[in-house]
């Protein structure tokens, strides 16, 4: 596996592979890595002939008082892991901006709930890195997690206005055996704060098993099960549009984000 640094480096070895007539395929993340992200590491490695994986905590997407500066690190067991799954490229940039960097990419409409209303300028951040990133990698193929579902759909909307030749794809969501959504951020919990934080993933499930219909009732199920310190949204939304849903007569999906403590953790399900 070779480390890449530099962005020149990178985009000259991805043209290369790609003249080859090689297909790329590509997982971005902010790493410390888990089974989540490695799990999509296979999914783009059984589907391509060169897989590029990047790590970087993009500041674009971190909001005033958010975790930038604490977000987990650990390079050398991430490096370990991604050469572990056959990765043939990581990339470690320092940093992605050069000085004056102007341009912003921004989806409008989807972005507007959940995440998007709760944390301002996120999805414009990670609009903006992984439009960068496509630039850079020029993959066939990139693999988003459905643990961040509203990233995914934006990122799909964003890829098919743009018209950029990038497949791209989800992978399913990766839980711990209690059913805790694996997460960077779960390194923050106390013992006490993670008991806690098992309450997202019970009350989606709850939700989904019950076999009720009208969403207010649902969401009254959910509310009673949640353990948190601050909610930031419960909410059942159409799973293609995300948009709000009175009763469950198409696909759905239901999507909760709250603080435990002060750790911001996020969880969906499928309806
Ligand atoms: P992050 O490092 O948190 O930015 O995540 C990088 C990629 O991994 C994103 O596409 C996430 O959706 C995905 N991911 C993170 N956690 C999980 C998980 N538990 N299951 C599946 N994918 C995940």
């Amino acid at each position: 596996m070779q480390t890449v640094r530099q962005c020149e480096a990178l985009q000259g070895q991805c043209l290369e592979w790609r003249s080859q007539g090689l297909r790329v395929g590509f997982v971005p993340t902010m790493g410390f890595l888990h089974e989540g992200h490695l799990s999509l590491m296979r999914i783009a490695r059984s589907r391509c002939d060169k897989l590029v994986v990047s790590i970087y905590v993009n500041p674009l997407q971190f909001g005033p008082g958010e975790d930038l500066e604490s977000y987990p690190r650990d390079e050398e067991g991430d490096a370990a892991k991604c050469d572990q799954e056959g990765c043939d490229l990581l990339f470690l940039p320092h940093s992605l901006y050069s000085e004056g960097h102007s341009t912003r990419v921004r989806v409008e409409g989807l972005t507007n709930r959940l995440c998007g209303a709760n944390r301002p300028g996120h999805f414009e951040g990670v609009t903006t890195v992984v439009s960068r990133l496509f630039g850079l990698v020029l993959p066939h193929l990139a693999v988003f997690g459905e643990k961040d579902f509203q990233q995914l759909a934006v990122i799909r909307r964003m890829t098919r206005d743009l018209g950029l030749p990038v497949e791209v794809v989800g992978g399913p969501l990766v839980r711990d055996l209690d059913g805790l959504a694996l997460s960077s951020r779960n390194a923050y919990l106390s013992t006490e704060e993670r008991a806690r934080a098992l309450s997202l993933s019970g009350a989606l499930r709850a939700m989904a098993e019950s076999g009720i219909q009208d969403t207010s009732d649902l969401l009254r199920l959910g509310h009673g099960l949640l353990e948190v310190d601050e909610l930031d949204y419960l909410e059942v939304l159409d799973a293609e549009t995300l948009e709000p849903l009175e009763v469950l007569d198409r696909p759905a999906r239901a999507f909760v984000a709250a603080r435990v403590g002060r750790t911001r953790l996020i969880d969906n399900w499928a309806l």
